[in-house]
């Protein structure tokens, strides 16, 4: 079911294939093995949480052939020019804003104003990502709560018949993630150690900020930017005259504006809609002089579990607090 392919032409060109078509392959990278999927395409985005069996969504790293491309998704600043410099192809992860009209799709930043972005040394990695011509989306390929796969067997004992096809690389050089700094505040904040040691990014950087330095830049934070102005109530069965309508399968009657994350109850599907649905919703709401947002219960199976975290946590942000949680 899973697809073995080899790293050769016919394998490079298999894996692109099935890419761009939506589908999910595991490919080696220099740290770990990744779970690509084309970050453009928010179904695609929604499978990689769905085969990883992940109970939150939390941001994902996009990854580029070049420095270049992966600038043309984010603002860039003078000192994210020369930590790429310094350090890409490699394994230095980069987090900054999106740029208006940023091709990827919300649920690969998990709703959140800024992206991580990283190009990878492995020259496999490199030629795949130059065959798609997208950029991938992709965490580690193994699923939630296991350890990071650095073979292809190692992928296919933890995702085997649950994705399209794993690209053999042989074994990962690195072995641990990438470094992830945050250059989206005023100081450079270091997520996550990982390849790229402390002390040779602040060679270039001065002294990094910790992660609790400021509570905005923890990873899996449900940022204010995506959490809905208007109040969200949740395990709606009646709609109210001045609420618009977040559905889930057959609408509520009596619904006037009404986003339906997925007509046909399908919890993946419904993933793939959920920011852009709550983003549109909430200014469909406000443009129509409605008060607040109604969700209809979404069943925990599948995505449904992410997808009512990240509710849950909507629904209850008070104006200027954000509430944060971190998930592996
Ligand atoms: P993984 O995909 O499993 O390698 O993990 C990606 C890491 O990057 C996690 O620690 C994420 O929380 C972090 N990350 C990705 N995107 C962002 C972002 N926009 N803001 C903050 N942290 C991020
Ligand atoms: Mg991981």
């Amino acid at each position: 079911m899973t697809e073995a392919l080899a790293a050769d032409d016919a394998g490079l060109a298999r894996a692109a294939e099935l890419l761009r078509a939506g589908g999910l392959v595991g490919f080696p990278t220099e740290t770990v093995y990744g779970l690509g999927a084309d970050a453009t395409d928010e179904a695609a985005v929604a499978a990689i949480f769905a085969a990883k069996q992940r109970p939150r969504f939390n941001p994902l790293i996009c990854h580029y052939a070049d420095a270049a491309a992966a600038f043309d998704a984010v603002q860039a600043t003078p000192l994210a020019e020369r930590l790429a410099a310094a350090f890409w192809p490699g394994p230095l992860t980069l987090v900054l804003p999106r740029r208006e009209g940023c091709p990827v799709a919300l649920l690969a930043g998990a709703g959140l104003a800024t992206l991580a972005v990283r190009v990878p040394a492995h020259p496999l990695a490199a030629r795949l990502l130059r065959a798609v011509g997208r950029p991938l989306a992709a965490p580690s390929a193994n699923r939630s709560g296991r350890i990071s796969p650095t073979t292809a067997a190692h992928v296919a004992a933890s995702l085997g018949g649950r994705i399209a096809a794993i690209l053999d690389g042989g074994a990962c050089a690195v072995g641990v993630e990438s470094s992830v700094v945050d250059l989206s505040g005023e100081q450079p904040v270091l997520l996550r150690p990982g390849g790229v040691s402390r002390a040779a990014i602040e060679a270039v950087t001065g002294a990094l900020g910790s992660p609790e330095a400021g509570a905005r830049h923890s990873p899996g934070l449900l940022a204010s930017h995506y959490a809905p102005l208007l109040p969200l109530r949740l395990n709606a069965r009646e709609i109210g005259p001045e609420e618009a309508l977040l559905a889930f399968g057959s609408p509520l009657a009596g619904a006037g504006v009404v986003f339906n994350l997925s007509p046909r109850g399908d919890p993946t599907e419904a993933a793939a809609r959920l920011f852009a649905g709550l983003h549109w919703l909430d200014a469909e709401a406000q443009r129509r002089g409605l008060r607040a947002l109604a969700a209809m219960p979404v069943p925990s199976r599948g995505l449904g579990e992410a997808i009512n975290d990240r509710l849950r946590r909507a629904a209850w942000r008070q104006p200027g607090t954000t509430s944060a949680s971190s998930d592996g």
